[in-house]
């Protein structure tokens, strides 16, 4: 029997073309449950992201019997970020956890997170002693990321995590008023602040299926995540104006020099091209940075839903 006060838990799982993975993931999601039912009732809110296999069809299934389990589905492809955000604006329990759903994260460790989280750390993160699945590559390309964030943000973002974690009721609340478009929740939650806890673990292989986080989204999401969580880019780029000014001006006066005071012949055109080149290109970069915030503030500015909502299963 569940006791008056015991917590809810909800899990959110992206889910995103992975009719593989579902029903294993539901089992030992299940088996946990079970496990913690005397500390925790457990629920579970998957958010299908546009998939465009039998996800969906295997989630309303799933949900037609249960009270435990709901689900809600996208119009279209909006994005793993956008799929756990839709998820935090649904989840109604006392706790909040964020789990992938190719089993990559085991839900077992959600037991000792969550008694972590209740004995009052607002956010419990998963860190990620060994990742089993990963190729050399997305564990470099993932380091590096988190070494250029660790430089470009004001805002400490752990290393080696991802979005596995718990979150109390006060951190999602917050959550849920921060309505940027371009979203990169291992960032906003530290931004939030309130105490928080590390949790290691070792990430497992995927348990069936392709990651759908192809090379392109992979970018997308690191440049992304740097342009709308930092300004110092710009502040870099002044720095790289000013530079270029004063050589110039020294260069000029040098130049100016020899010519007046000296025989020295003035180098020619080649030089001047080469300059004129370079720094035209500089200043491209220059303006194309300065062009994708302004872009960001039309996306903003826009006000568009973050998505659109096309069926709900018991929510
Ligand atoms: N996902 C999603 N929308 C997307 C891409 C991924 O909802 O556009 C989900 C996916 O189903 C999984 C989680 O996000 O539950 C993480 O994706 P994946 O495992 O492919 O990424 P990886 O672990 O390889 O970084
Ligand atoms: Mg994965």
């Amino acid at each position: 029997m569940l006791r008056e006060n015991t917590p809810t838990l909800t899990v959110i799982i992206p889910v995103f073309n992975e009719e593989e993975c579902i029903q294993e993931t539901i089992k030992r999601l299940e088996v946990v449950r079970e496990c913690m039912h005397d500390k925790a009732e457990l629920e579970f809110l998957f958010v299908d992201d546009g998939s465009q296999d039998r996800s969906w069809q295997i989630l309303s299934e799933l949900t037609i019997d249960s009270k435990h389990m709901k689900a809600v589905s996208f119009a279209r492809n909006f994005g793993h970020q956008i799929a756990v955000s839709a998820g935090i604006d649904m989840a109604s329990g006392d706790y909040v956890a964020i789990m992938d759903a190719d089993l990559q994260d085991p839900p077992e460790v959600l037991q000792e997170m969550l008694a972590l989280a209740m004995d009052g750390y607002d956010v419990v993160y998963g860190i990620r002693r060994s990742r089993n699945g990963d190729t050399l590559f997305k564990k470099k390309s993932a380091e590096l990321f988190y070494r250029a964030m660790s430089y470009l943000c004001e805002i400490d973002i752990p290393k080696d995590t991802g979005d596995f974690r718990i979150l109390s009721r006060r951190v999602v609340d917050v959550l849920k008023s921060m309505r940027e478009r371009h979203r990169f929740i291992r960032g906003m939650i530290p931004w939030v602040g309130f105490k928080s806890i590390g949790y290691e673990y070792d990430r497992d292989i995927r348990f069936a299926g392709k990651t759908k986080y192809t090379l392109r989204k992979m970018f997308r999401f690191a440049f992304d995540s740097v342009l709308s969580f930092s300004l110092k880019p710009l502040a870099l780029v002044t720095r790289l104006g000013i530079i270029v000014v004063l050589s110039g001006l020294f260069g000029a006066a040098y130049m100016l020099y020899l010519k007046l005071f000296t025989d020295v012949p003035v180098a020619g055109v080649t030089a001047t091209i080469l300059t004129v080149i370079i720094f035209g290109g500089v200043q491209i970069l220059l303006i194309a940075l300065v062009g994708e915030y302004v872009a960001r503030i039309f996306d903003e500015a826009k006000g568009r839903p973050l998505y659109v909502i096309a069926e709900k299963r018991n929510i």
